[in-house]
């Protein structure tokens, strides 16, 4: 049993001690205390259990506390934590080589960071670097972090302060099928970053960075077409496609890259969060010659793939493989998109019904015409299903979004309870 603080002495602790940002992201009105996890459950302190649909945001791919990850890491810390790059040491060269086989054509030189936001920061600088470029086109409604360069590209006001430098940062119309302006025709909102290229810029640009399902913005899936046809206006501008992978990779979305679905090979591939199975790590696959730019000067990150993180990210990709979870999140996510849009057939109150493998969105809106979002619906359901033993996440500008990211070990039995919670929290309204 546990026995440590309670929920509100951490509640005091936290307040008192930990940044006020912190409290701003308690997702729930009680909130959890998390003590355990096990694969796609976590467990209260008073050792109650919960479905966990949302996988600490995309990011415990391959199920909380995997034995098959967490044994490695620790023998790996028992041996030997931190040599530094300087020295050589089996455990990043296996995992940059295993890394690198997963992804497709040049792309094969990798660079380790810490976290999502340090990957895009380097991609961003790289292509600005290779191009000799400053320009860099994002899409709106998409997050790619919180330091100077990737909060300019993030094009969310909810994630950006007033200080943010965005010079040279160009935000494109978001190619969203359910609110966007040109429905679900993707090139012509490809035809917006064609205008800014042109008019905004001096007609050659350093980069594109995009999500190929946005997952903060609300699980939002691009318009079929959309990211084709960008690509090529981008190529023709001299530009680099930066793919930020940080929440669709790791075989969320069923392929085992998001952008695998868009028939584009990215110039830079960003990623993190499901790397390391809530392991700290972060990553930047390249082509030889783009990586070349960084031997300009020295570029270092000193705890970027040191031989724990390395190890936990080879364990990762051994269970995804083992455990076959890229079939599982493509099968199991199937199943589930179909059962969640049956649900929208019985409850007005949701709007849409998105997203590809394990990566699903549900949207909430208090007139379907109008797609007034219900933001306070949201925040009620979830709570509500919280009680019944599901958690899910929420995201999107209006917070009207909720975000199912599980765990892709997560099983049809998952699904079917979680929507059965849904469904009943809906009823019950
Ligand atoms: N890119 C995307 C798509 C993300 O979702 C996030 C995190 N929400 C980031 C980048 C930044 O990652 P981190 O929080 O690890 O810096």
């Amino acid at each position: 049993p546990y026995t440590g603080p309670s929920a509100d002495a951490i509640i005091n602790t936290r307040k008192e001690f930990l940044s006020p940002s912190n409290s701003m992201f308690c997702l729930y009105k009680n909130p959890l205390n998390i003590v355990d996890g096990r694969m796609q459950y976590l467990f209260d302190e008073s050792g109650r259990r919960y479905l966990d649909a949302f996988a600490g945001i995309a990011v415990v791919n391959c199920g909380h506390c995997h034995p098959s990850v967490v044994e490695p890491v620790i023998n790996q810390i028992k041996k030997l934590q931190h040599p530094t790059v300087m020295y050589l040491n089996h455990a990043i060269a296996e995992f940059s080589e295993a890394l690198a086989s997963k992804l497709p054509g040049d792309l094969k030189v990798v660079f380790f960071t810490n976290s999502g936001t340090e990957a895009n920061e380097l991609a961003l600088m790289m292509a600005k670097l290779y191009t000799g470029c400053q320009d860099i086109v994002s899409v709106r409604n998409g997050y790619h972090g919180n330091a100077a360069g990737t909060m300019g590209a993030t094009a969310h006001s909810t994630w950006k302060f007033n200080n943010v430098v965005q010079t040279g940062t160009h935000h494109a119309l978001n190619p969203d099928p359910y609110r966007g302006v040109f429905g679900s025709d993707g090139e012509k909102y490809a035809r917006d970053v064609q205008d800014l290229i042109q008019y905004g810029t001096s007609g050659h640009i350093a980069g594109f960075i995009c999500e190929v399902i946005q997952g903060v913005g609300g699980i939002v899936e691009l318009a079929p077409g959309y990211l084709s046809a960008a690509y090529d206006i981008v190529k023709k501008a001299g530009g680099l496609f930066i793919a930020d992978e940080v929440q669709s990779g790791f075989a969320r979305t069923g392929d085992f890259w998001g952008f695998e679905a868009h028939n584009v090979v990215p110039d830079i591939v960003t990623m993190a969060k499901g790397i390391g199975n809530g392991f700290p790590l972060g990553a930047v696959v390249t082509t030889p010659e783009i990586a070349g730019v960084l031997t300009r000067r020295c570029y270092f990150n000193t705890f970027g793939g040191n031989a724990v993180a390395a190890t936990a990210g080879l364990a990762v990709l051994n269970v995804i493989e083992k455990d076959k979870l890229q079939v599982n999140a493509s099968m199991v996510g199937s199943y589930l998109k179909g059962r969640l849009s049956q649900l929208k057939e019985k409850h007005e109150i949701i709007g849409d019904v998105r997203g590809r493998g394990l990566m699903l969105g549900v949207e909430l809106v208090s007139d379907r015409n109008l797609k007034t979002p219900a933001t306070a619906e949201t925040l009620h359901i979830m709570d509500q299903m919280k009680e019944l033993g599901v958690l899910v996440g929420k995201g999107g500008y209006f917070g009207n979004v909720f975000r199912i990211t599980p765990p892709l070990c997560f099983t049809k039995d998952d699904a079917d309870y979680l929507v059965e919670a849904m469904d009943y929290s809906m009823s019950r309204m």
